[in-house]
């Protein structure tokens, strides 16, 4: 492609900064991030409290997150955080803990089946479903792989056929039971529906798998992790300021019109010509959202084909708190409530986040999921009410809440649209358009799969 093509990128999150990044490596300087808010980061948002930030959004990463460490380098900067550790407590707040043998004499058998399920999965993902790794879901739903290998930090292109990776556009239950390893989901819940990924009867496998990938889950199990000291926002406020055309803030999109080969963007006001559009904004937003938040269909002039798509995208409501607590109540450590990520306990707090070892004058996040695809919607008020409640049946009562919010979520598809190849129609309209879709729904939604995909689409098409 010319060097000097006009790019408007949508979104000044991970997605959209690191596109920018890695278009400058390629040499295309010609392009413009377009940020809705007065601030960079998307779901990267660390707020200060006491002269400390502490995390609304993303907190860690693992070893193998390799495109947030191009940007490390780009920037100057390294995962410099405290160190994370947690505990187990039951839905009545009794400390536990699941993994000890010791302490589940009777649980012994399950718990020894269990290790040997993780051990066959971890060798089924290697062999039967070779390829399964690879950034975003080019080909899973035909039985192929295509994309660029995770494994280390080179990134070699791989593709071949495999068609026993169809079986990962089931519901992660149904793979999980077709393979012998039910007991395997005891480990991979933890870093995935208390993260707000959804319950894994209504998830495609392909999700849970491509993000908790064998060697990622076994990171979170012994907790080798990486934090940010100044929060994961302070990463993409540094790429920001080091990129030659730093994203415009505060820039409203009114509507996008792509017509006689050109796009042309009306933001505050004004229309601005492009040649080229990369979106890593929302792409469709069922029903209304309380921030007035708009997906991409709703601005911009899109054909059939797209809107036919976008519109089987569905999303978390994932609710964050940040609470204050009196010294005496404050926590020892981050807790997991597994009790509370059954679907039958939908709207209850799942995980506590302690961030700040070293002193109690910093806030406690808590995270609760209000949505499963069948069963109605928690009301925001009525979730945030139970995980003030069950803070209390935790001994960790919060004595205010001082930050909050239930933001738009992994986006995904269910799995009916998922083996009818909504991912190789989606990829097939890369660039039909001058449009380029990118962000969360094209790969996964976390910081290093978004900066992952971006970093693949950039190498495919410029
Ligand atoms: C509570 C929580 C915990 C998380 N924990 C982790 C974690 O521990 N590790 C991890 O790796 N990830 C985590 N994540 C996920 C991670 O933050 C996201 O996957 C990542 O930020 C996605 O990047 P993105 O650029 O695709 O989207 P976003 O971060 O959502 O960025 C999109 C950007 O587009 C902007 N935008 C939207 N609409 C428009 C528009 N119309 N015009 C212009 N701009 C627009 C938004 O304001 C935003 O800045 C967490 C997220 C949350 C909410």
């Amino acid at each position: 492609m010319d060097k000097n093509v006009k790019i408007c990128i949508i979104g000044g999150g991970p997605a959209g900064l690191s596109a920018g990044m890695y278009l400058e490596k390629k040499g295309y300087f010609n392009y413009e991030i377009l940020e809705r808010l007065d601030r960079v980061g998307g779901k990267c948002w660390s707020p200060t409290y006491n002269g400390r930030r502490y995390e609304m959004g993303a907190i860690m990463g693992v070893p193998s997150y390799y495109a947030v460490h191009d940007v490390e380098e780009f920037c100057g900067i390294t995962h410099d955080g405290p160190k994370l550790n947690r505990n187990y407590k039951n839905k009545d707040g009794k400390v536990i803990e699941p993994f000890e043998p010791k302490k589940n004499i009777l649980k012994i058998p399950r718990l020894l089946k269990m290790k040997k399920q993780v051990k066959k999965l971890g060798e089924l993902l290697e062999t039967k479903y070779k390829g399964y790794d690879v950034n975003g879901h080019r080909g899973v739903s035909e039985g192929r792989y295509e994309g660029f290998s995770q494994v280390n930090a080179k990134r070699e292109p791989v593709s071949g056929v495999n068609p026993n990776l169809k079986d990962l556009c089931l519901p992660f239950n149904e793979f999980c039971k077709l393979n012998g390893v039910e007991l395997t989901q005891d480990i991979w819940i933890g870093p995935y529906t208390s993260f707000g990924y959804g319950y894994f009867d209504e998830i495609p496998a392909a999700y849970v798998l491509k993000y908790l990938d064998f060697q990622t889950t076994m990171n979170f199990v012994k907790v080798n992790l990486w934090t940010w000291k100044n929060g994961t926002q302070y990463i993409w406020e540094q790429l920001n300021a080091h990129l030659k055309n730093p994203a415009v803030l505060n820039s409203k999109i009114e509507k996008i019109e792509r017509k006689d080969g050109k796009v042309f963007v009306t933001v505050n006001g004004a229309v601005k010509e492009y040649d080229k559009l990369i979106v890593t904004a929302p792409l469709f937003i069922p029903g209304t959202r309380a921030d007035g938040q708009k997906g991409f269909v709703e601005y911009c002039d899109v054909r059939e084909d797209e809107k036919e798509l976008f519109s089987k995208i569905d999303y978390e409501r994932y609710d964050v708190l940040a609470v204050e607590t009196k010294p005496e109540d404050h926590p020892e450590i981050s807790y997991y409530v597994f009790d509370n990520m059954a679907k039958e306990r939908l709207g209850h707090l799942m995980v506590y986040y302690r961030r700040w070892k070293d002193t109690k004058d910093q806030v406690i996040t808590t995270y609760a999921l209000r949505k499963h695809k069948d069963t109605a919607e928690v009301p925001y008020e009525k979730c945030r009410a139970m995980v003030l409640d069950d803070l209390k049946t935790m001994h960790n009562p919060a004595s205010n809440v001082i930050n909050e919010w239930s933001v738009y979520y992994f986006p995904h598809v269910f799995s009916k649209d998922y083996t009818a190849g909504w991912y190789e129609k989606v990829e097939a309209m890369q660039d039909k358009y001058n449009t380029f879709y990118a962000g969360e729904i094209m790969s996964f939604g976390d910081m290093d799969e978004t900066a992952e995909y971006s970093r693949e689409l950039i190498e495919r098409f410029f």
